[in-house]
């Protein structure tokens, strides 16, 4: 707790407190800012003492009342705000200042007749922020997530801009372009942007089956074009609005024998709307019926004259379904990207935008990047959103580890601590301790959401063993109580329940934390704030509090939370065995090593347990399969083999490689829609 968070409790001045602990045989130092947790209670219960001897019994009087408050929350004394501002948890001074309308200097003076000695560039928390604001007559309340998270995307938005605005000519060179499908549904989106992976991508055989990380690169003509491939406008759009311009040139997908619909207006309208460039595919040229004049008219009606029209407006009739007219259609693109300007700097710190992130069972939270200017590698320390962490791995659209990603290049990133939210702007920092605070705060979170999980699972009457979520519910108003109780009754599977272990109107108190810590629950709070301390009690106690002022979005997170509850099913299918000949190369992380195929039919892409006379050794991912030079797909029982192995590197000689598949099946979660 901060020091003057308690001297506030103890309704004294923090220099006061300072001034008393070492009397009452404390030693914090003068210049302390927070007092641990531990010494909170001893601190109160000294002071206590130490009033009481002195027998003044007006501030004796003051302490209980501020126990009383704490435990109820009524007794907050009545102030006069003459404004309200919200800041996130961690601010920094001179920010603050700006919020407040006050000059830097006044604010830090306000700091120091509060025993905080802090620089401009230095970092407040909400606690001192709130006292510091209530002293200069403001009334300071912490942001919601939501808010915290809209505030990042315009600072990251207007940073990204900055970056793009500002790339220096004799570092830039020409950056593929971007390309979004999108068109009205059932006109071949989907269709047409497998049809340019399966012909467009290089290296199809080595690399096998492409993975889907929400966007690829395919070639034409020796020049790379980057394709989201989250084929509609809504994913665009959002991206849009959140973070800069991904998307370059735009492919409107129109069916011949459809004609323009509804959606391919909005999409139409979109695009100029935006500015963005774009490319007509008039497709299903194959199918009866199809009438590529009638698409061309209709474009003319709204002035789309297509360019053998005479107008400008490039049409390209194309086939996904047989692959007719791909080149054609890329080669259009290029020629549009090339009258923009793409250009970027690769010798920046590498910035770009989250276009796809989700959990992984075995790899954690991944997360795919758009870079769009500078160069990521392993090892990078990254911001995203409110989301930090290090580059562990890179990999590649399809499959394989990168040791670098260049502007425009979709790449899948391993190492964030949590999963950031699409539209989010990644950057690489050497800000190492927003990173660590960021950290903390995702341990923090983790933790606390390992505790349940570990825990919560409780005997039901019948004996068996069901995972639960335990809630506190902390309510506004008594309908709102009622509406989240009766919503949560949606949740009908079987395998994993939720249960309201306390619930009650008003504010979050450190009552209801203890309550949560001993009953292994998490605290949601809905058109509720908490009082002061009480976050902090949370995280010292390892409690999990969430705000909302939404009843759908909790429902949400108490969903997304049961499907974590839900085991996975794990299919798993032997492959073969694998006895080790030569090992031709050792790294820190992996090996390449050659052997003979003792039974069965090994693949690439999947797992090994290393057996060594009959013990288990270590187990690890086989990655490359190769027969002689050649890379293939799969290598059968009596041939050589040379492959990958990624894991702990300690493969030797005779050792055998039991070669096996694991697929891991999500479970659906039950919900009773009313
Ligand atoms: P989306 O909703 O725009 O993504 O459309 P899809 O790609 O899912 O395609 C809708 C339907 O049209 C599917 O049944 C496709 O097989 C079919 N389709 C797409 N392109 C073609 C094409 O060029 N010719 C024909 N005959 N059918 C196509």
């Amino acid at each position: 707790m901060n020091v003057t968070e308690l001297a506030r409790r103890l309704k004294m001045t923090t220099s006061e407190l300072l001034a008393k602990l070492p009397e009452l045989g404390f030693d914090i130092g003068k210049r302390a800012i927070k007092v641990s947790p531990d010494l909170v209670d001893k601190i109160i219960s000294a002071i206590e003492a130490d009033r009481k001897k002195s027998s003044a019994s007006a501030v004796a009087q003051a302490v209980t009342e501020i126990k009383l408050s704490d435990k109820n929350g009524s007794a907050e004394p009545k102030k006069e705000f003459t404004k309200i501002i919200k800041i996130p948890e961690v601010i920094i001074v001179k920010d603050f200042a700006e919020k407040l309308g006050l000059s830097v200097v006044k604010v830090i003076g306000e700091l120091m007749k509060n025993g905080i000695m802090t620089s401009l560039n230095e970092r407040i928390d909400l606690s001192t922020a709130t006292i510091i604001g209530e002293d200069l007559g403001f009334k300071v309340e912490a942001m919601s997530e939501d808010e915290v998270a809209g505030a990042q995307v315009e600072v990251s938005d207007q940073k990204l801009k900055e970056v793009l605005k500002n790339i220096k000519s004799e570092n830039a060179i020409i950056r593929p372009p971007v390309v979004v499908v999108m068109g009205h549904v059932d006109h071949g989106k989907t269709k047409l942007l497998d049809a340019i992976r399966e012909t467009n991508i290089i290296d199809q055989e080595s690399g096998g089956i492409t993975q889907a990380i929400g966007a690829y690169q395919a070639q034409t003509h020796g020049q790379l074009i980057t394709f989201l491939d989250t084929p509609g406008h809504e994913a665009f759009k959002s991206m849009r609005s959140r973070g800069s311009k991904i998307a370059d040139v735009a492919i409107i997908v129109v069916a011949a024998d459809d004609g323009l619909k509804p959606q391919t207006m909005e999409v139409i309208d979109l695009v100029q709307k935006e500015q963005l460039p774009f490319v007509i595919a008039i497709n299903k040229i194959d199918k009866e019926g199809a009438d590529i004049d009638r698409v061309k008219k209709e474009l003319s009606e709204i002035n789309l004259i297509p360019e053998d029209w005479g107008g400008k407006t490039i049409c390209v009739p194309i086939s996904a379904k047989e692959k007719k007219g791909l080149n054609e259609l890329l080669d259009m693109v290029l020629l549009v990207a090339d009258m923009e300007d793409l250009k970027s700097d690769p010798t920046v710190r590498a910035i770009g935008t989250i276009i796809e992130a989700h959990v992984d069972k075995g790899e954690g939270p991944v997360a795919t990047v758009l870079i769009q200017a500078g160069t990521l590698r392993p090892g990078d320390l990254i911001v995203a959103g409110q989301v930090a962490g290090k580059i562990r791995l890179l990999r590649n659209f399809k499959g394989e580890d990168a040791q670098e990603a260049l502007p425009s290049m979709p790449v899948k990133i391993l190492g964030l601590r949590e999963v950031p939210r699409v539209g989010d702007i990644l950057e690489v920092t050497d800000d190492k301790k927003m990173v660590k605070e960021l950290l903390k705060k995702a341990s923090y979170k983790k933790e606390a959401h390992a505790r349940f999980v570990q825990n919560s699972a409780v005997k039901e009457e019948e004996g068996a063993v069901v995972p639960t979520l335990n809630l506190i519910i902390k309510a506004d108003v008594l309908g709102s109580q009622e509406a989240i109780e009766e919503s949560l009754s949606r949740f009908v599977d079987p395998e994993v329940k939720v249960k309201v272990i306390k619930k009650g109107l008003g504010n979050v108190t450190d009552a209801d934390v203890l309550a949560a810590q001993a009953g292994l629950a998490i605290i949601v709070a809905f058109k509720v704030k908490n009082f002061p301390g009480v976050e902090e009690l949370a995280r010292d106690k390892k409690v999990e509090l969430k705000y909302y002022e939404i009843i759908y979005k909790l429902l949400e997170d108490v969903e997304e939370r049961l499907k974590t509850l839900l085991k996975p099913e794990v299919i798993r299918t032997e492959l073969g065995q694998i006895q080790i000949l030569a090992i031709f190369r050792t790294e820190k992380n992996s090996m390449i090593a050659g052997g003979k195929i003792l039974t069965g039919v090994i693949k690439p892409k999947t797992k090994a347990k290393v057996i060594r006379a009959g013990e288990f050794i270590t187990m690890g991912d086989l990655t490359e399969l190769r027969a002689g030079k050649q890379i293939v797909n799969e290598a059968h029982a009596g041939e050589e083999c040379g492959f990958k192995f990624i894991g702990e590197p300690i493969i030797k000689e005779h050792d055998v490689l039991e070669v096996y598949q694991e697929e891991i099946k999500e479970r659906q979660l039950q919900v009773k829609h009313s």
